[in-house]
């Protein structure tokens, strides 16, 4: 068979995962937490399957969540998705970007893409035909340089694909990045499609800048969302899409023959379960105490890091340490010292030099002591 994605290997967090579970490492690899979901949640689900809730949810997902995500966008943010129109509930945020670039992406159009940028996004691209364009972040900072981005849009450029907060970095796209961006979008057809997965996981009092904000945005904008990363339940798989009215509806066309609809009793349970908006509010304050906890045990190590600005992640440098490439080190960290980690040459064409480890503290505090004091003496 003539591979459609002859260059696409093995997923990083399939191989690191797995190579975790072979060497009993502490898995601080794949991002996932290694503590449960709310019981109250789990209980939700219990009683929606309970009572019925077990056969396809309608297409688009059930109404009561999707009015529950267009409160709290109205809530949070002042801005209108309605419900009916402008909310999918997709199989997590993977389903919701890869509908999104099959309904959009023909062949031959570009995509601009931030390296190092989450593993999901080129192949799908590539699936369709179009062509993944890297914008290179600043490598120390990973800032964007937006006459960069300037220069590198064509009349093929069809979508700019932005995550904040970002994985791996932790780096967080500030309000005047969005006005930038709207300034290169506007008057322009170019989509955007604005990965917002860690929304709630933001620190040091910043906030997040959805692309819901920026109108020159929103009206061109698929946004992303996860449920597995705000409540703890990355194995639910569940999340979804905002749009606006004209292109849900290209978003729909596809979603509806990719998975048809999404799990039913879960989606009872967090339709319920969003009514109590401390639930993902207290999200930040959650994760910045373990992301602090973490460094403050390794501020002595050999591991150079600035502190992570949202998500779950944490870039730790090891150029004081060897000079192996990443990958070289993961693995043999994994085996070796009985800790796992996500090298980010993987998530940027493979530039081996880059000497940076994703480590996710999503974590116990008990897990986050034990991976600490491993670092501590590599
Ligand atoms: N985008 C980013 C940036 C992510 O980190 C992830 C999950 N790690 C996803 C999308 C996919 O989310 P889900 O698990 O809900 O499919
Ligand atoms: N999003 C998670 C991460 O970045 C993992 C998702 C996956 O396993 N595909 O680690």
């Amino acid at each position: 068979i003539q591979s459609k994605l002859p260059a696409v290997p093995t997923s990083i967090f399939s191989i690191m995962s797995t190579l975790a579970n072979e060497q009993k490492a502490i898995n601080l690899s794949q991002g996932f937490p290694d503590f449960d979901s709310d019981k109250k949640l789990i209980q939700l689900v219990n009683k929606a399957m309970l009572t019925g809730k077990n056969q396809y949810a309608p297409m688009p997902g059930i109404f009561s969540l999707r009015r529950e995500i267009s409160k709290k966008m109205e809530n949070l943010y002042g801005v209108s998705y309605n419900p009916e129109s402008e909310i999918t509930i997709t199989a997590g945020a993977t389903q919701a970007i890869f509908t999104a670039i099959a309904a959009t992406i023909k062949k031959d159009d570009e995509v601009l893409i931030f390296k190092p940028a989450y593993d999901c996004y080129e192949p799908t691209i590539e699936l369709f035909g179009g062509k993944a364009i890297a914008v290179q972040l600043n490598p120390e900072d990973f800032n964007i340089d937006w006459e960069l981005v300037r220069s590198l849009i064509s009349s093929k450029t069809r979508m700019i694909i932005i995550n904040t907060p970002h994985n791996p970095s932790g780096k967080i796209l500030s309000a005047i990045d969005m006005l930038q961006l709207e300034n290169i979008l506007k008057d322009t057809n170019i989509l955007l499609l604005s990965d917002e997965v860690y929304e709630h996981i933001i620190f040091d009092g910043e906030i997040h800048q959805t692309a819901a904000l920026f109108p020159a945005l929103a009206e061109r904008a698929f946004i992303t969302a996860s449920f597995g990363k705000t409540f703890h339940n990355t194995g639910w798989k569940v999340g979804y899409c905002l749009a606006p009215k004209n292109l849900m509806a290209e978003f729909r066309k596809v979603h509806q023959f990719n998975v048809f609809s999404v799990n039913h009793p879960t989606q009872v349970a967090l339709a319920e379960y969003l009514k109590t908006p401390n639930n993902y509010l207290e999200l930040g304050a959650f994760y910045q105490q373990k992301r602090d906890l973490f460094l403050s045990l390794i501020k002595d190590s050999r591991f150079e890091f600035t502190p992570s600005k949202g998500t779950y992640f944490q870039l730790l440098n090891f150029k004081n340490i060897t000079d192996e490439n990443d990958f070289d080190f993961a693995i043999r960290l994994t085996k070796e010292n009985k800790i796992a980690a996500i090298p980010i040459s993987v998530f940027n064409e493979n530039k081996l030099d880059t000497k940076v480890l994703r480590f996710c503290f999503a974590k116990k505090d008990e897990t986050i002591n034990k991976a600490a004091e491993i670092l501590c003496n590599i």
